[in-house]
């Protein structure tokens, strides 16, 4: 068993992985950068609103369910207050240009509107429904994904959703939405696996839910939750450099210059900073080009702003603005979501789209904080559609703008390349690629965080418990983890 782990980054994947073994009592201590832990989970404050990131809304929360089954291990579900969302029979609504579609709560209810509105399409909607049946019944059955084969990570399973509709014969309105939930991992429809598309839209509908205090209050369950079990944490002072003597890891050199022995570091980054960190000369280049070559998902731009809660009132649902081609295929989506901001007489509005990193190439060296007032001046004019869809929506006639952020916030953030919301992008193609980076170059490393397995709370925490699997080994695992939790 390891006398001492690291872990790099207290993002949700650091801290869970972090909480698994202080609760097998192995000593951990999980190093972070920032002032602050949390990564993408905490929230920020702006005229003393809580602005999220990284969480506005989770699926599958329910007594039993996958995401609630892991929060409940952890320790952390009641820590953590949460609204069901749809409580007026909507979870989402997607507006496109010349119709409606509204994504109910439940699996059957989402069957039903299926069929209201593509009377045409019976037959491409039972073969959907089968599918996304079968993948809902995993998710409650965490076991499945704790096991080392993942076998519902089955190549037969990598066909992308894209092809899939393709070949049912989907007319491109059907198409149309049913690519909306690929775009909550980041991957476009042609490119996405057929499993973590269900697996996203199934975790949904079984229960959707959102933080009723901020992400900081969720960011500080997992925190207290560590230090509870005799976790440490340090922060604001990032790992600089992973020490490594014959192939095996020994520690970490720290910004500050101090140094941390260890016999595991686990690193809850993104692959191409673990590169960065390690001496050059132990990563195979075979390893290193792997990591260069991979696609990571886009960045996103997105708009925090308080509206006056008397003449407009928090929606229990999101509301997506959707613009396609005419096969079906989304070119733009913008994501909003309008709630209760915890100061009174105000609601809050995030808006959120996709942002590519070249539109901030002028920017790229600078540093958050830092970048002047012609930058300032480029997230305004982008934000401007944004606001005035929102504004059309909504029928808002006053906000106050709290926040804009872009991929380079993100970047700088949490030390994701070219800003990426979701790291390396899981396609059918880049899938066994990606995965085969969890074959770390060093003895001791292992990778969890959004990219060791799959993105989102649900995924990232799901790769935090891989992490752990493969640092105390499988037999331990399953008696004392997989054990505890059954
Ligand atoms: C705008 C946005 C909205 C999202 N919305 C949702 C949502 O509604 N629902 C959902 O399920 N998912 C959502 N996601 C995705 C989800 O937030 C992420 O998948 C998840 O939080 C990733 O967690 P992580 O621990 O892998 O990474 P992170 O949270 O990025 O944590 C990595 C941490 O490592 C630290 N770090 C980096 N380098 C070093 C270093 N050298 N030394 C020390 N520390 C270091 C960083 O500062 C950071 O704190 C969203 C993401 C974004 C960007």
């Amino acid at each position: 068993m390891p006398e001492q782990v690291l872990i790099i980054g207290s993002g949700i994947g650091g801290l869970s992985a972090g909480i698994i073994l202080a609760q097998l009592q192995i000593p951990v201590t999980v190093v972070e950068k920032n002032q602050q832990p949390g990564g993408l989970m905490r929230s920020y404050r702006r005229s003393g609103i809580d602005c999220p990131v990284g969480v506005h809304y989770l699926g599958a929360l329910d007594q039993g369910q996958l995401l609630r089954q892991l929060w409940d291990a952890l320790g952390v579900t009641p820590l953590i207050p949460l609204e069901r969302m749809g409580a007026e029979g909507i979870i989402d609504r997607y507006i496109f240009d010349d119709f409606e579609f509204n994504l109910p709560a439940g699996i059957d209810a989402f069957e039903e509107n299926l069929r209201r509105t593509f009377p045409e399409e019976q037959l491409q909607i039972t073969m959907i429904m089968a599918d996304l049946r079968g993948i809902s019944r995993s998710l409650s059955a965490f076991e499945i994904f704790l096991s080392p084969a993942l076998s519902v990570f089955s190549p037969e399973r990598f066909e992308s959703m894209g092809e899939r509709l393709f070949h049912l014969g989907c007319s491109p309105r059907l198409t149309a939405v049913l690519g909306v939930p690929a775009t909550l991992i980041g991957i476009p429809l042609q490119k996405c696996p057929v499993y973590y598309y269900y697996m996203t839209l199934a975790s949904y509908l079984l229960s959707s839910w959102r933080l009723v205090g901020s992400g900081t209050v969720m960011a500080e369950a997992f925190v207290s939750q560590l230090r509870s079990l005799g976790g440490n944490i340090l922060a604001g002072d990032g790992v600089a450099a992973i020490q490594v003597e014959a192939g095996c890891v020994k520690g970490a050199v720290l910004s500050s210059g101090r140094t941390l022995p260890a016999d595991v570091v686990i690193a809850a980054v993104h692959p191409e900073t673990v590169v960065s960190l390690l001496p050059r000369a132990v990563v195979r280049p075979s390893y290193r080009e792997r990591v260069a070559q991979l696609e990571n998902t886009k960045g996103l731009l997105g708009v925090n702003a308080a509206v006056p809660a008397d003449s407009h009132r928090a929606l229990p649902y999101n509301v997506y603005r959707l613009f396609t081609e005419a096969d079906g295929s989304l070119n733009r989506g913008i994501f909003h979501q309008l709630r209760e901001s915890g100061q009174p007489g105000m609601n809050l509005l995030s808006t959120i789209t996709s942002s590519d990193i070249e539109e901030w190439r002028p920017w790229e060296k600078t540093t958050s904080g830092k970048r002047g007032s012609e930058y300032e001046a480029a997230k305004q004019e982008r934000a401007r559609p944004l606001l005035d869809e929102a504004a059309k929506l909504f029928g808002l006639r006053e906000m106050n703008v709290l926040d804009v952020y872009s991929p380079l916030t993100i970047r700088d953030g949490v030390s994701s390349p070219g800003g990426s919301a979701y790291g390396i992008m899981r396609t059918t193609k880049q899938l066994f690629k990606a995965a085969s980076l969890n074959r770390s170059p060093v003895k001791g490393l292992s990778l969890a965080g959004q990219n060791r397995l799959a993105s989102g709370i649900m995924g990232t925490i799901l790769g935090s418990f891989q992490a752990v699997r493969q640092v105390i080994g499988h037999e331990k695992f399953m008696r004392e983890v997989v054990g505890r939790l059954l």
